[in-house]
């Protein structure tokens, strides 16, 4: 092993923890508006992991990810890596202007793209308002595809200097999967969700006479929007504390602060220190759409606060895909039918069939995306044609320009994540009926086997000991078929007219 590599010590983890810490509390004081400015820890950071001995062990080969995923060197190695790309020149500056584009865009139609752009595709009766902001969005899309081109193409050139086939080969890498496991899951997924989705928006075309993409989101969402009321944000959190108690967490669980403010993104859980300074952000909407996102920031937060190593190493979930796994874990408690009545007594059952109508969205979203992102890593360098090709393709879905730049391979995360959350919770619903998902033993069954162990314990060891995962990309692609078959239950269990 390099001499570079052999240089983490007690005292490399020490001083990463205390600046990583310190620039969480930068980063937290500035999305509250209490500070201004960067973060100097954040630089000092980014400094520390930019030491050249590292990267020349990795471009030597002489230090892999693989085989060490679970040790100090396996994370650093992908924490140096994910350091590497976001302190490139070059590709900082192509995601500067593109953001610039973004944030203008945003701005010149009032305060964010959540309330002005998402939540009109959402919820706006006048048809002709959601056509108009969904052609302002492809206007904005066009003026990015230069730069979407170019940062395809510099990511590449960072992976191949790396010694990776491509991109989306690296961040397989640093999700702890090869690129055929990867493929194996989307590729059975689709099998699944592709035709569930097409009878889905075959229905609503019959209902509708047309289906326009800017009807998509607003069909799925206009069946629960006389529910809103129910999912009240006052409602929220004396539901979580109840649902939390009675699933056996202990007082660590209630020890929350939600803090409502509009922005762009969803919702974002900030961790300041583990385990004791965590916030979630969000924006303040009633609906279940918005309960089942919080419930995901939940899984965050959970995961952290009963996250019992002290290493700096082992306290943050090193897989992204995993890492959304545990978020998606506790998000499908709220979509579960026994939460659903409980909660909301005989509305639950309908309720419960219009949000398996808004997971085939969901899920061909994200699915589309997620395939999107993988095609166009391999298409031929500067090949912005292949790119529009790869686009052309997924024509109905919103592309997701934010997390396509920001966020890279969000929606795969979140698929791959979904996947392995749903292979959880069956393992639970069979040991904990008949009381799943209310069993006083499931907080337990959570922190022992996921949450305490943080990274100390591969992720893919944590999923295996409790489910019959099996790893090959054959035996893969056979669970997310069964996993995914059900998807949406039938099309046609809600009847309501969707379009006008
Ligand atoms: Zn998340």
């Amino acid at each position: 092993m390099d001499d570079g590599v052999a240089q983490f010590s007690g005292e490399f983890s020490r001083r990463l923890k205390a600046l990583r810490d310190e620039h969480n509390r930068d980063v937290w004081r500035r999305a509250t508006a209490r500070g201004g400015g960067g973060s100097r820890a954040g630089q000092r950071l980014q400094a520390l992991l930019s030491d050249g001995r590292y990267l020349s062990a990795i471009r030597s080969g002489a230090w892999r990810a693989d085989g060490g995923a679970e040790s100090r060197q396996g994370l650093y190695y992908r924490l140096i890596i994910r350091n590497h790309l976001k302190t490139d020149p070059e590709l900082s500056r192509i995601l500067q202007r593109a953001n610039g584009l973004i944030g203008a865009f945003e701005r010149g139609h009032g305060r964010d793209t959540h309330k002005n752009t998402l939540h009109c595709l959402l919820n706006d009766d006048d048809r002709k308002r959601r056509q108009g902001v969904w052609q302002r969005r492809e206007r904005l899309e066009e003026r990015l595809h230069p730069l979407v081109t170019a940062c395809i193409d510099r990511r590449n050139r960072i992976a191949r200097d790396l010694g990776y086939e491509d991109f989306a080969e690296l961040w397989a890498d640093i999700c702890g999967l090869s690129g055929a496991q990867t493929d194996a899951i989307l590729n059975a997924a689709a099998t699944a969700i592709e035709p569930a989705y097409a009878r889905l928006a075959e229905k609503w075309r019959g209902q509708g006479g047309s289906l326009a993409p800017w009807d998509m989101l607003y069909a799925v969402n206009r069946p629960l929007r006389p529910f809103d009321r129910l999912f009240s944000f006052r409602n929220l959190m004396p539901v979580y504390n109840d649902f939390t108690r009675r699933a056996g967490f202990d007082g660590r669980a209630r020890r929350l602060a939600v803090h409502p403010l509009d922005m762009p993104y969803n919702a974002l859980t900030f961790i300041e220190r583990v385990p004791d300074r965590i916030h979630v952000l969000c924006n303040q909407t009633d609906g279940l759409r918005v309960w089942k996102i919080l419930y995901h920031e939940f899984g965050h937060f959970l995961c952290a606060r009963y996250n019992a190593q002290d290493d700096y190493a082992y306290q943050w979930e090193d897989s992204p895909c995993y890492h959304e796994c545990m978020a998606q874990v506790f998000n499908l408690f709220a979509g579960n039918g026994r939460w659903l009545s409980r909660y909301f007594g005989t509305a639950g059952a309908k309720i419960g069939e219009y949000d398996k109508q808004a997971d085939i969205y969901r899920y061909g979203d994200w699915l589309a995306n997620a395939k999107m992102e993988r095609d166009i890593y391999r298409c031929p360098e500067g090949e912005g044609i292949g790119f529009l090709r790869v686009r052309q393709r997924v024509r109905n879905y919103t592309f997701p320009y934010h997390y396509f730049l920001n966020a890279p391979f969000h929606f795969m995360h979140m698929l791959l994540g979904e996947f392995f959350a749903k292979l959880i919770h069956r393992e639970m619903q069979a040991g904990f009926a008949p009381s799943y998902p209310f069993a006083p033993e499931m907080a337990g069954f959570l922190i022992e086997n996921f949450y305490a162990a943080g990274s100390a314990e591969d992720w893919k060891r944590k999923v295996g000991r409790v489910t019959a995962v099996s790893w090959d990309a054959a035996g893969l692609a056979r669970q997310a078929r069964q996993i995914f078959e059900g998807t949406g239950g039938t099309a046609d269990a809600a009847d309501d007219r969707v379009l006008v």
